[in-house]
């Protein structure tokens, strides 16, 4: 029978190519998204898959969403935490608000979707979460305290979470990405990217594809044995 999975911020970018490939191999797919309507319209049209609104911040509106996802679909048994978002500035300019807004969105919103499923897949002994880290996360990088916090965070709770679920039949991994040719990306200054791109020895930006192709490795039925990992996919840029 397909399982349902889960991709948070599922509606552009890196999200939107882990839900097709997920669709492509059969499984129930729902994606979440934010608050671009536009884009999740688009999205729904271009890939038939449903696209439901929460801000994953929010611990009580994302329990809420996936308590009707699993309503509507079946339970969660494929998690993909991939919403992120920037607000960069230096440390002595960032406000608060910038700081809070990352770790809510980038890291709290781990929590909120992990703490909706995890007792189903408890319950039922199998359980596959994938969270989208970041290479900035790994190295850190100028400007982004908030934002290599949140996601080296995330690689922390990974392996916490890995290890609470071993022997339940959950697995828990995490990707760190590069740089990859998104709206994200897009939207730092040219020069700056070209002198990124110098840094990267594949010598282009990855494809959201790149980045999609590891999560449908991850989430198998057959990568049973693989938990609490941290998959780099980042052209060589940073090596650990
Ligand atoms: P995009 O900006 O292209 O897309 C972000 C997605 O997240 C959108 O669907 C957006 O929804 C959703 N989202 C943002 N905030 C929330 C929220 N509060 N609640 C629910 N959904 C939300 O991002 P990318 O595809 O570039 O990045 C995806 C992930 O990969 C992020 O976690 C990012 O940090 C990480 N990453 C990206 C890299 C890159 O180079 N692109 C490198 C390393 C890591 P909406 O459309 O409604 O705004």
């Amino acid at each position: 029978m397909s399982k349902v999975a889960l991709v948070t911020g599922g509606t552009r970018g890196i999200g939107e190519a882990v839900c097709v490939a997920l669709k492509d191999a059969g499984y129930i797919v729902v994606a979440n998204y934010g608050g671009n309507d536009e884009a999740a319209k688009a999205f729904t049209e271009r890939t038939a898959i449903p696209a439901f609104k929460f801000d994953v911040s929010d611990f009580n509106k994302t329990k809420s969403a996936i308590d009707q996802i699993t309503e509507d679909f079946g339970p969660v048994e494929v998690l993909v935490n991939n919403a992120g978002i920037t607000r960069d500035g230096t440390m002595h300019r960032m406000s608060f608000e910038q700081w809070d807004a990352v770790i809510q969105t980038n890291l709290a919103s781990c929590f909120n979707t992990c703490r909706a499923v995890i007792d189903t897949m408890r319950a039922n002994q199998f359980g596959r979460i994938v969270n989208i880290g970041s290479v900035n996360g790994q190295a850190g990088q100028y400007g982004q305290v908030n934002y290599a916090a949140a996601k080296s965070g995330i690689h922390g709770f990974t392996k916490a979470l890995a290890l609470e679920g071993a022997g339940k039949g959950i697995t828990v991994n995490a990707i760190a990405p590069g740089y990859v040719d998104t709206d994200m990306v897009r939207a730092v200054p040219e020069e700056v990217l070209k002198k990124i791109i110098a840094t990267i020895p594949v010598g282009r930006l990855g494809k959201p594809e790149d980045i999609a192709r590891s999560v449908l490795f991850l989430v198998g039925d057959e990568a049973g044995f693989i938990t609490g990992s941290t998959l780099s996919i980042n052209g060589g840029q940073h090596m650990y």
